[in-house]
């Protein structure tokens, strides 16, 4: 089938940023983070081309199902597979998956520290801790370090396997102050536990704005996300500090159902906007109910040098995009219209202009949409 609209994912392209990753990010361990679906890009194809071809062997998910989906799924592979948020281990039912399976959870509070020292099943399974460094959302504080070091002692562990935080400010330069006091934060939380003669087998803390800046890297391990799927994670006003040179995987597709001649004024879609201006309408493939938001009223899309506006309310189905009337010969029912192509700045763009983020482009795109692998 021909589909209506599509994102293709060009996984050779993933390849050449992991290897664009290792040259920014020397002998560094991977902790490929490919929740919420690999960032709308299919987790299972997306790991398993990771981990055969490209020997990555740890992954981050956000949720106990995301990870049971990689095992299920990919069942004779040996990867380790990390939940970092949603663990819930107070639930029985939820504890079995983790042992069974042995699906590690990423420990953030103290109440979870204890139920997974006290489980003896848990005794064979590495000790992951994430510390709240000064993001204030998730992880242990700062200032329990101390009682977590004396409940490992208790438990008679020797070790923590990976000992993780996470920048709030990862998309801002460098020397912005939460980046400094956090980068602190963590060693001051190291030194504790070396104090106590807890020894920790990895640390990390980067993530990609933090990679692409090149800061977080003293650490054994980095977790990105965004980067390896294409777009820089920076802020635009800062985003000139990046050396993230990747490209996009995917380019978003979609194609012209009609076209037509209008005036200024005259009314268009739901709620009757008027046109700004005479022009040309291309009526898209593309609505909401493909994760084409309504938010994107007023943005601008680009078809054979052509600039072309978003008028009218986004429908569920079809999006009415506005071009001059000089762009009428190359204006035509069934051209393929990219939204984004591999180029990452065409994303960038788009999210600037529209007010979102990469990330939520990608994750918000719907089931409706194929995701078509070359
Ligand atoms: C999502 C996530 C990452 C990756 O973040 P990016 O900005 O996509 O690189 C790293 N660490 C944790 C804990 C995460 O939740």
């Amino acid at each position: 089938m021909h589909f209506r609209s599509r994102l293709n994912i060009k996984l050779a392209l993933l390849e050449d940023n992991f290897k664009k990753l290792s040259i920014l990010a020397p002998n560094k361990g991977v902790l490929f983070m490919v929740k919420a679906d690999a960032y709308g890009h299919g987790v299972i194809p997306i790991v398993r081309l990771s981990f055969e071809e490209l020997g990555v062997k740890e992954f981050g998910v956000a949720t106990l199902a995301e990870a049971l989906r990689l095992r299920l799924e990919l069942p004779d592979s040996q990867f380790e597979v990390y939940v970092f948020s949603d663990l819930q281990l107070s639930i029985n039912e939820n504890k079995e998956i983790f042992k069974q399976n042995r699906i590690i959870p990423v420990i953030a509070t103290l109440t979870d520290l204890d139920y997974f020292l006290n489980e003896r099943d848990f005794n064979f399974f590495p000790l992951c801790l994430k510390f709240n460094t000064g993001m204030n959302r998730l992880g242990i504080l700062a200032k329990d370090v101390e009682e977590v070091a004396s409940k490992i002692k208790k438990s008679g562990r020797k070790s923590i396997h990976h000992l993780m935080s996470h920048f709030s400010c990862a998309s801002f330069p460098i020397t912005n102050e939460n980046n400094q006091s956090q980068m602190d934060c963590f060693s001051k939380i190291k030194k504790v536990f070396s104090e106590n003669s807890i020894s920790i087998e990895k640390t990390s803390l980067a993530n990609s704005g933090a990679i692409e800046q090149g800061f977080g890297l003293d650490e054994s391990h980095i977790r990105p996300g965004l980067m390896l799927y294409g777009p820089s994670s920076l802020n635009r006003e800062f985003r000139k500090l990046s050396r993230w040179t990747g490209k996009n995987l995917s380019t978003l597709e979609t194609y012209i159902i009609l076209t037509f001649e209008i005036k200024k004024g005259m009314p268009i879609g739901y709620g009757a906007t008027p046109c700004p201006n005479d022009g040309i309408i291309a009526i898209i493939a593309l609505g909401y109910g493909d994760g084409f938001s309504t938010r994107y009223q007023g943005a601008h899309l680009t078809h054979r040098g052509h600039q072309g506006l978003i008028v009218g309310r986004v429908n569920m189905d079809m999006t009415q995009v506005l071009f001059p009337i000089e762009a009428k010969k190359d204006i035509k029912i069934g051209d393929n219209l990219v939204i984004w192509g591999n180029d990452p700045k065409d994303i960038l763009n788009f999210s600037d202009e529209t007010k979102t983020i990469p990330y939520e482009l990608f994750c918000q795109l719907t089931d409706r949409v194929p995701r078509i692998y070359t």
